[in-house]
């Protein structure tokens, strides 16, 4: 499909499932020589990152483990806060070699969150993969250690991306049309 309307919205075709695929290949294929004998974590962002995390994960050919996190009241929350949300999930955060996995990264806000309380928790490492980056509203520092593509700042759906809870379904990425 070309374009796609996500409620009172028209969204265009911006990276097709072949572009993606091949790229969520290059990326998986990288982490998987990096933590071949690491038995990384996956942590998955939901909802927005679940397709992502699905396609990336299938490309690590060693052992791992995968867990879900939901961030959706991370803003104005104190680490106590995202502490308990990562007890609430029972994963095992000590020692572990962690992938953080991201759907996009707009302004960052979200990761600057989330990565201290990770931290504080003990994990071995914590390495971020986010398939999208949008570098011109990105506010302080994040570093991405795997980047699938940065794209300008319009909003997208698709590939797990929504808008309002809708257009996740889509195997390509939609930006909103002008
Ligand atoms: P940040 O905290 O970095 O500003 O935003 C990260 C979160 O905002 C993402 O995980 C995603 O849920 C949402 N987000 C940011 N930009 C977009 C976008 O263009 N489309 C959609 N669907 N969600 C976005």
């Amino acid at each position: 499909m070309r374009e796609v309307t996500v409620g009172d919205k028209n969204f265009e075709l911006f990276i097709d499932a072949d572009t993606l695929a091949e790229r969520v290949r290059v990326l998986g294929q990288q982490i998987n020589s990096d933590f071949a004998d690491k038995k990384p974590l996956f942590l998955v962002l939901l909802k927005g990152a679940y397709v992502f995390a699905s396609d990336l994960i299938k490309h690590f050919e060693h052992e791992c483990t995968i867990s879900f996190f939901r961030l959706s009241s991370y803003r104005g929350m104190e680490s106590s806060g995202e502490l308990m949300l990562l007890d609430a999930f029972g994963t095992e955060i000590q020692d572990r070699h962690v992938i953080v996995v991201e759907d996009i990264v707009d302004t960052g806000n979200t990761l600057s969150a989330f990565l201290p309380a990770l931290t504080s928790v003990g994990p071995a490492s914590v390495q971020v993969v986010s398939l999208l980056s949008k570098p011109e509203v990105l506010q302080g520092k994040i570093h991405i250690d795997y980047l699938g593509f940065e794209i300008p700042p319009a909003f997208v759906v698709g590939y797990g991306l929504d808008y309002n809870e809708a257009g996740r379904n889509f195997p390509a990425i939609y930006q909103l049309k002008k």
